[in-house]
């Protein structure tokens, strides 16, 4: 589907949309109501136990540790944190779930009432189209780079995943077309928290962003993973469109199955288009479930949608509802990291670096200590110019080391490049002992043999010279040899000196400081 056609429906449709993310709290480290060890891959069926195998009598047993990161989300999401909660029996059927209801939470979640603020940049600013002349909240705010926009979150609930389900023979792993399905009960009963927006997103590009900075904030936090691709963080979206202006919600369908940021942008896209298509044909939307298929990119009807009630939802009676402390709650307030927000911001007054690196950097809690580390390493204590080196260290991160990283497959912990070798490459640079260029040439073959930036340097002879006497020498041999040049330079033809450098840089092999062999040749010329 073409760009353009997006933004052409929405000149005439506002897309409303909602998100459902659930994440394992794989920070846990054991299931939500036994002990059994929470870990991705494995022999299928091996981790498990009578309680997650759902047999009869046996009783759960809440993992305190599952819940206290439920409540640090929390308040890293501006939630407000229930003093009274309880589980609820979920009751549906379905292979994956042994147990025939699933413990999950119902009127009484950990969190509640919260908000995440996004921005949006560059192409992405172009689908917010009611930008300067918003009809209805949430209204964005223009910024330097694009807008910001403050997403609510209406709770953070706790619940067990199920087990997976194996359809053997069928295309995508859909049952449609299989054989025969095996069923895994490794991640039945691994905690989940499913965080649930207000229906405060626009745009297929804001939904993306509230994902990867929700992504961000999860991480510095430490709570999971959130690996998309092995399902440790999962993210369903409700959408509808009405006409630009109008205040009440169209017929919404949920779409699943998206397991990247890009699969998140354009399964949206795909869907709004696909319902303003049924209603310009005099057409209805139905409430129901689709099912994003990444190599065809569109959406197909999976379900009809549940209605809550359909759950016959009731208090877990093998549980005591909780009560929580007020000082309790205080003490993990006090233990939450620098989120994103706030370590970008400090990026920005720190090392005067530009916001959107910063972003970046922040964004991913193993970027922004190398980043970090990086550049204590490149600015000793105390020293000038540190603006200069710290934006050097991240464009060499964000440029070259992304790069090789990518094409490599390696994170950036397990690089070959330290955060202490790009500090030092950064000194060399700032120093004029090689020139940019010689620079990128070293990061190649650092990255290549893991060999320090100065030693690679001082084996490959590639010292640039900076001695006065050396770069005064070469000056005066291409003076003496060049009496025409020096001529029109001296008549005013003063573009000749890039030549004049070009032959001074030959007589010294590519070794001279370009800035000194300039500087030399216009006073000796002069
Ligand atoms: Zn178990």
């Amino acid at each position: 589907m073409a760009r353009n056609r997006l933004l052409e429906v929405l000149e005439r449709y506002e897309a409303v949309i909602g998100l459902e993310i659930h994440t394992e709290v794989t920070a846990a480290q054991t299931k939500m109501f036994c002990g059994c060890p929470v870990a991705f891959g494995g022999e299928p069926n091996t981790r498990v136990c009578p309680v997650c195998l759902g047999m009869p009598g046996a009783l759960p047993v809440p993992n305190g540790a599952a819940i206290e990161w439920t409540v640090l989300a929390g308040l890293a999401t501006d939630c407000d944190i229930a003093l009274w909660s309880q589980f609820h029996r979920k009751q549906y059927f379905y292979p994956d779930m042994p147990k025939d209801y699933q413990i999950s939470q119902y009127d009484l979640p950990f969190c509640s009432g919260g908000e995440v603020e996004i921005e949006v940049d560059g192409e992405g600013v172009t689908q917010r189209l009611d930008l300067d002349t918003p009809l209805l909240p949430p209204f964005a705010v223009r910024d330097a780079d694009g807008y910001r926009v403050r997403i609510g979150i209406t709770r953070i609930h706790l619940e067990e995943d199920t087990g997976k389900m194996i359809h053997v023979g069928g295309s995508e792993g859909r049952i449609a077309g299989a054989t025969h399905s095996l069923v895994d009960f490794n991640r039945a009963g691994t905690p989940l928290m499913e965080l649930v927006t207000e229906p405060d997103i626009r745009t297929p590009e804001e939904a993306r962003r509230f994902a990867q900075k929700l992504r961000s904030i999860w991480l510095a936090l430490g709570v999971s993973d959130c690996n998309m691709e092995e399902g440790s963080m999962r993210v369903d979206a409700n959408v509808s469109i009405r006409r630009r202006g109008v205040e009440p919600f169209g017929v919404k369908s949920e779409v699943k199955n998206m397991n990247s940021f890009k699969a998140l942008h354009d399964a949206l896209a795909y869907e709004i288009v696909r319902q303003a298509d049924t209603l310009d044909a005099g057409g209805t939307i139905v409430q129901e479930t689709r099912h994003w298929d990444a190599s065809a990119r569109l959406t197909s009807s999976l379900r009809s949608k549940e209605e809550a009630h359909d759950y016959r939802y009731f208090p877990e009676p093998d549980m005591v509802p909780f009560s929580f402390d007020p000082e309790w709650i205080d003490s993990l307030a006090a233990r939450l990291p620098e989120l994103p927000d706030a370590r970008r911001d400090r990026y920005v007054a720190t090392f005067g670096i530009p916001k959107r690196d910063a972003v970046t950097l922040a964004a991913d809690s193993a970027l922004g200590v190398y980043f970090e580390a990086a550049v204590a390493s490149a600015i000793p204590v105390g020293a000038s110019r540190d603006g200069q080196r710290a934006r050097q260290v991240a464009n060499w991160i964000l440029g070259d080391l992304s790069a090789h990283l990518n094409a490599a497959g390696v994170e950036i912990g397990a690089s070959n490049v330290t955060p202490a070798m790009l500090g030092e490459l950064v000194v060399l640079v700032d120093e004029g002992a090689i020139s940019g260029k010689q620079a990128k040439e070293v990061f190649a073959a650092t990255a290549e043999t893991g060999d320090g930036p100065a030693a690679i340097v001082e084996a490959r002879g590639m010292k640039q010279v900076s001695d006065a006497s050396a770069i005064e020498a070469a000056v005066r041999t291409v003076i003496a040899a060049n009496p025409a040049e020096v001529e029109n330079y001296r008549g005013g033809k003063t573009q000749v000196i890039g030549w004049l450098v070009g032959q001074v840089m030959r007589e010294m092999r590519g070794q001279g400081n370009p800035a000194l062999v300039n500087e030399a040749l216009r006073k000796m010329l002069e």
